[in-house]
């Protein structure tokens, strides 16, 4: 089977994202690649397709035990067969494990690193049949890297033992140049076909908050999202505790993770957190690597992290399955004194000679300045980061705490059609064009003598925005010019039509406009990206559904369908099973396993709201 037609049938996605088909092209070709992608970038995809497709077996390594047993979950949920090799297997487990590597029973196999060389795993790897290794969070292998594994060093050695030197991959989300070299140099890929894919996650928004009291301002926050799923990063231990108590005195079913905690609960916390069982964790950055939660809907950042790379790695496990998601991080100077506390007493870096060790304390101080920068700037929150990482962007993003200060995106394309089909319909009559002031009181519905004489009254349109002010409907009539669906005739000043304005017309394309908090009450229309009215409500529904299938077989929800994926549903409502299958997220398997029970759902939602 070709790539394209593995990332539908098995894992349900109708297109690659960017970076992904280059290097799965390179893999399969039999060239090294290098992969940088943002978190929730789709790295796994690079690795997992070409595992499928190439013969033999694709090894992964991953420092993220927790990263494994939810990928391997996933893909032998998608129906590949999958398993991890690690410290979390016993001696009967890990026997059977390798008895089922021997008799070539698993395409794609998750080993951390620390076990390449333990265990006989070194000797067995020699009788497989390797055609692939990936390493995944490769960055683990550089010391100007913020997370150094010593274990990573090894994965060298292990490659160069092998009979034959399979195709190496490396994937990462840290862009740095220093490290981009070191990755490069100590894992001797070879002419490798490098990506680096944007850092732009523009699902995601941004905000800095100074609150006086932080407490109180989560508190805020909160209450507006009790129903979603959210972390709360704090800096300390101690903190972890008081806002998680806090929380739940609030009635949040909050839970927390810290490495202060025993090995038992830091576990059930989070398998709590992952199953949903609680909607928020409150945690250390201790938590989150390698979780591969898809339906997180909000990260909020109690206190300010040591660098931007922390930053965004913790924020960028909202939003993952692309659905919209929110960082909020609250500011306060104090943050600053207890990040260089931590900075100036780290004992990680002890296996650091004195000198290394210093020349990782001011990187990491730089880190830090440029943490500090983010919380104070006024420009663009998204152009900041990306900046940071070396890319370009645009000025303002349009969905960041600066860049919409007290505006707020609505959708505007009913009032949209509105406007256009209304310039039409007066040229109709009149057979020429007139200015925007005409179309507005048309609009509006005026009763002045002018208009009724030009009989402009009995058209269709007359009246529709009779609950809008001039200056709104002149504000959408310019923003439509903005998108270029309508013109000014310079002479006249006559509004017309462009040919692109039939998009909007008659193809349903969404137009979206910034506007004043304040205002919004008068536009009243949804924010763009949630769902409304009824797809809201069979949103809810087939929630609900995915929530008792999880239940039934123990695994997230987020495993049976993503957030993302019920969206898609919502608005496109199958009626048939091939019409399911063109639901975002949807593969074969998952559609035959859940199929009929989302169908049927469906059905009966059609039903008692009497759609057609
Ligand atoms: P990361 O780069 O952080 O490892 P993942 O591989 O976990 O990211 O992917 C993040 C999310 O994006 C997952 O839910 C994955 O299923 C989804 N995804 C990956 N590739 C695609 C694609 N081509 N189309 C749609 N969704 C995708
Ligand atoms: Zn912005």
């Amino acid at each position: 089977m070709d790539k394209t037609a593995l990332l539908q049938q098995i894992f349900g996605y109708s297109s690659f994202r960017p970076g992904q088909e280059e290097l799965i092209d390179g893999v399969l070709g039999g060239r090294d690649v290098f992969g940088i992608m943002p978190t929730g970038g789709g790295k796994s995809m690079c690795y997992q397709i070409p595992g499928l497709i190439l013969p033999g077996i694709t090894l992964v390594i991953s420092p993220l035990i927790s990263l494994m047993r939810d990928q391997v979950m996933a893909l032998k949920t998608a129906g590949v067969p999958a398993a991890f090799i690690n410290s979390t297997l016993n001696a009967a487990q890990m026997q059977a494990v390798y008895r089922n590597l021997l008799a070539g029973q698993y395409k794609i196999v998750y080993v951390a690193p620390e076990r390449l060389d333990y265990g006989g795993f070194g000797s067995i790897a020699e009788k497989l049949p390797i055609s692939f290794i990936a390493v995944d969070e490769a960055h683990c292998i550089s010391q100007w890297g913020q997370d150094f594994r010593p274990s990573y060093l090894r994965i060298v050695n292990f490659i160069e033992n092998l009979p034959r030197r399979p195709v190496v991959g490396a994937f990462t989300a840290t862009a740095t140049k220093q490290v981009r070299e070191d990755v490069e140099r100590i894992l001797k890929l070879q002419d490798p076909v490098r990506t680096v894919t944007g850092f732009d996650r523009p699902n995601l928004y941004f905000e800095v908050i100074r609150p006086e009291r932080k407490e109180k301002e989560l508190l805020r926050l909160l209450a507006s999202r009790r129903n979603k799923s959210g972390i709360i990063y704090c800096a300390t231990r101690k903190k972890v505790e008081s806002v998680c108590e806090t929380l739940r005195d609030h009635g949040y079913a909050a839970t927390r993770y810290h490495a202060g905690l025993e090995e038992k609960e830091r576990t059930e916390n989070q398998e709590d957190f992952l199953y949903d069982r609680k909607t928020v964790m409150v945690a250390t950055n201790a938590f989150g690597m390698g979780i591969d939660k898809s339906n997180v809907s909000y990260v909020i950042h109690y206190n300010m992290p040591k660098s931007i790379e922390a930053y965004y790695q913790e924020a960028g496990r909202a939003g993952r399955d692309g659905a919209e998601a929110e960082c909020f991080l609250l500011y306060s100077s104090s943050d600053v004194t207890t990040a260089k506390f931590f900075i100036n007493s780290d004992s990680e870096n002890e296996e650091m000679d004195p000198k290394q060790r210093e020349m990782v304390r001011q990187q990491d101080l730089a880190r830090l300045d440029a943490m500090v920068g983010y919380c104070k700037t006024d420009t663009c929150l998204r152009g900041y980061i990306l900046e940071y990482f070396g890319q370009k962007h645009p000025e303002v993003c349009g969905n960041c705490g600066t860049c919409m200060g007290d505006f707020e995106t609505v959708d505007i394309t009913k009032e949209a059609q509105m406007i256009l089909s209304c310039v039409r319909r007066i040229y109709d009559k009149l057979g020429y064009y007139v200015g925007v002031a005409t179309v507005a009181r048309v609009l509006q519905g005026s009763k002045e003598k002018k208009l009724l004489a030009l009989g402009l009254h009995e058209l269709s349109t007359y009246g529709l925005l009779n609950t809008m002010g001039r200056t709104e409907i002149r504000a959408m009539a310019e923003r439509l010019e903005g998108e270029g669906y309508l013109v000014t005739e310079e002479e006249h000043k006559t509004l017309r039509l462009t040919p692109e304005a039939a998009q909007v017309l008659f193809q349903g394309k969404k137009v979206t406009m910034l506007v004043r908090k304040e205002e919004i009450q008068a536009v009243n229309a949804p924010a763009a990206g949630k769902l409304a009215g009824t797809d809201g409500e069979l949103y809810d529904a087939l929630r609900e559904l995915r929530a008792e299938l999880a239940q039934e077989s123990h695994i997230p929800a987020y495993m049976v369908f993503s957030n993302a994926t019920l969206t898609d549903m919502a608005r496109k409502k199958p009626a048939t099973m091939s019409e399911f299958k063109r639901v975002s997220g949807v593969g074969e398997i998952k559609a035959a396993w859940y199929g009929q029970q989302f169908l049927e759902r469906i059905k009966a939602f059609r039903e008692e709201n009497e759609l057609a």
